[in-house]
């Protein structure tokens, strides 16, 4: 028999649909006050929200008349009629979270809009009104929802443990906060504040209240502009990464997604800075023009689509990459690292970040991604370009970099040049003293030499022209048998990067020509280790696979020869200045500290 269902029951179903976990009633009605315009808001849950969830806010409030009227389906103040659809501004517009939140707990109401006397409260029990009266509280909006799945046992059992839902509850929270630093966030878990943002709008301030300090001060802030797209962000530099992706968080227009093709711009900007497996820290905040993305794929979901990927990954990409070339990337001696007494503040809000803030604008330029020497081992189908390519990095190189100084209206990041520091000298046979106005800089040569190597050998690799030079007595390699059988896959890879290289007996090879760049002892060092790692790798395809390799090779390539010339140290000064990313080796180490001025005075306690 088919019948029409109740409303008690046509409404617990519908309720489902958006209201699956406390996480999903927090997020209603946090943007609900979002939408209000609140600048003040208050989450408060207990037990993981399944028996209490409170969100105060101190927006526009609901008219006495129309409170009922908000908790009935498709009531919304936001769209009038279809065509709105089409430029919606306000987080909600399907006026059904308040119909559903209240079909499936006992929820209250309490509201108040600033041009009336008296207040508004009312409450609904399972989707009936069971209380509705005239009451005092000051402007804005409280919502409590309490015994959540009451009247729908089989979804209870649904929800996780307490400790569950309250961190996906919290994370939520975490990342409005966020998105709206100018909106005074409170966040309070079975009794206790987990954190207060000041709502001044200072996203690294906001960004030192919702992690720890100790995040905070390794972040490089940047803001990119291109195309009409903008990211603000707040990276980590090479020298500090994660073990998964947890610490990356990106909002595209104040909205938190999931974004493979943001993850793809921040995976090239790091791809030589750091070892594969480790991700940087990254808060992401893009702002794109609406009409070049879709939000409107499902209310619940935290996906985006992106009218033109590409565009996006490279401007995440080249943003990030502004920001690693800075200065402010260069890892510091921070006094916390060597006096380790002073607890840290945590998560209070009270204290003020001070703000590694470099705004960057650029103008659009166009580089093609095989310009970038993270994809420069991988391009091998492509060598026969590399004229044209060699082009379009001398046209890279002229066309961002005065751009990016001569922006008066920011501080613009400059390049680092090493050639603008006094040298003082080698120390421990490892590092190189130099220093400038108001820092001291160490050089660890053997990172820095690792980086050089990593790129002249990248450069070479992307060239037609093989720059090689003859040696006097060939190296002579053996190899096994399964890497002989495996011969077409790393043999042309040699022969690319300058070697000349031929049979010589059944398991044996010639070498009697070497990369330009390379001394004999380097070019052995990087062939006995390039031939040892054939065996761990199996897809030559994959540039992943390439750089792995590339990236071993160069570590095992740099050994030993302590002590240098006046004239060595000047070398690779000059070469190092001269690379793509002198920060970090190839294996993510840095290549240099610095010590400010700043720092002497601290440690003398002189400020
Ligand atoms: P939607 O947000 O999709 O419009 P909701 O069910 O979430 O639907 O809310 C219904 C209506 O109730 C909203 O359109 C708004 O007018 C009103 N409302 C809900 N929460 C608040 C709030 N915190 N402050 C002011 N008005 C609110
Ligand atoms: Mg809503």
């Amino acid at each position: 028999m088919i019948r029409i269902l109740d409303k008690n029951t046509a409404d617990k179903i519908a309720a489902g649909e958006v209201v699956e976990r406390p996480l999903s009633i927090v997020k209603e009605l946090v943007e609900n006050s979002i939408d209000a315009g609140a600048g003040n808001i208050v989450v408060e849950i207990k037990n993981g929200g399944k028996t209490y969830i409170r969100v105060t806010d101190n927006g526009c409030g609901i008219k006495a008349d129309e409170c009922e009227l908000a908790f009935m389906r498709h009531a919304t103040s936001k769209i009038t009629v279809a065509e709105d659809l089409n430029a919606i501004d306000t987080l909600g517009f399907r006026g059904e979270a308040l119909a559903s939140i209240a079909a499936v707990s006992r929820t209250e109401l309490l509201t108040k809009t600033a041009d009336s006397k008296t207040g508004k409260k009312v409450s609904i029990y399972g989707g009936e009104v069971a209380e509705s009266v005239s009451c005092g509280c000051p402007d804005g909006t409280t919502i409590v929802v309490r015994d959540l799945f009451y009247n729908t046992p089989a979804r209870l059992k649904f929800l996780k443990a307490d400790s569950t839902e309250s961190s996906a509850v919290i994370d939520f929270v975490t990342n409005i906060a966020l998105a709206y630093p100018e909106i005074r966030i409170r966040m309070i878990n079975n009794d206790k504040i987990l954190f207060a943002t000041n709502g001044k709008g200072n996203r690294g301030a906001t960004i030192g209240t919702l992690t720890s300090n100790i995040v905070k001060e390794k972040l490089i802030a940047f803001e990119y502009n291109e195309d009409k797209i903008t990211v603000e962000g707040y990276v980590s530099g090479p020298g500090e990464s994660r073990s998964s992706r947890k610490s990356q968080v990106f909002f595209v227009n104040g909205r938190v997604v999931d974004s493979k093709v943001i993850e793809k711009g921040i995976n090239k900007a790091y791809s030589d800075r750091l070892f594969e497996g480790r991700f940087p820290i990254c808060y992401l905040f893009l702002h794109v023009p609406p009409e070049r993305m879709d939000v409107n794929i499902h209310p619940n979901k935290r996906q985006v689509r992106f009218y033109d990927e590409t565009v996006i990954t490279e401007i995440v990409q080249r943003g990030i990459i502004t920001a690693l070339n800075s200065n402010k990337a260069v890892p510091e001696v921070k006094e916390s690292i060597t006096y380790n007494s002073k607890p840290q503040p945590q998560s209070a809000g009270h204290y003020e970040f001070i703000e590694k803030t470099e705004k960057i604008n650029s103008q659009p330029f166009k580089v093609k991604e095989k310009v970038d020497i993270n994809n420069i081992l991988s391009n091998y189908e492509h060598k026969k370009e590399n004229l044209e390519v060699e082009e379009q990095m001398a046209v890279f190189e002229t066309n961002s970099m005065p751009v990016l100084k001569s922006d008066s209206q920011n501080t613009a990041a400059q390049r680092f040049n090493f050639l603008e520091l006094t040298v003082h000298g080698q120390f421990f046979g490892t590092y190189i003293q130099l220093s400038d106005i108001d820092a001291i800089y160490y050089v660890d040569q053997h990172a820095a030499h690792e980086r050089i190597f990593f790129e002249k050998l990248s450069e070479q690799w992307n060239n037609s022209k093989k720059h090689s030079q003859p040696i006097m007595f060939p190296i002579v390699k053996d190899v096994s048998h399964s890497d002989k059988e495996k011969e077409s896959s790393w043999l042309p890879l040699l022969k690319n990067m300058g070697f000349f290289i031929e049979d010589f007996g059944p398991l044996s090879y010639k070498i009697s020509e070497i990369p330009a760049f390379m001394d004999i002892k380097e070019a052995e060092n990087f062939l006995d280790d390039f031939i040892d790692s054939i065996g761990e790798y199996t897809d030559f395809n994959d540039e992943r696979t390439l750089n792995k390799i590339a990236t071993r090779a160069c570590k095992a390539a740099v050994k030993a020869n302590d002590t240098l010339s006046d004239e060595e140290i000047n070398r690779l000064l000059a070469d190092l200045s001269k690379c793509k990313n002198p920060f970090s080796c190839p294996h993510g180490r840095p290549t240099f500290i610095k010590i400010t001025k700043n720092d002497m005075e601290k440690r003398f306690k002189r400020t």
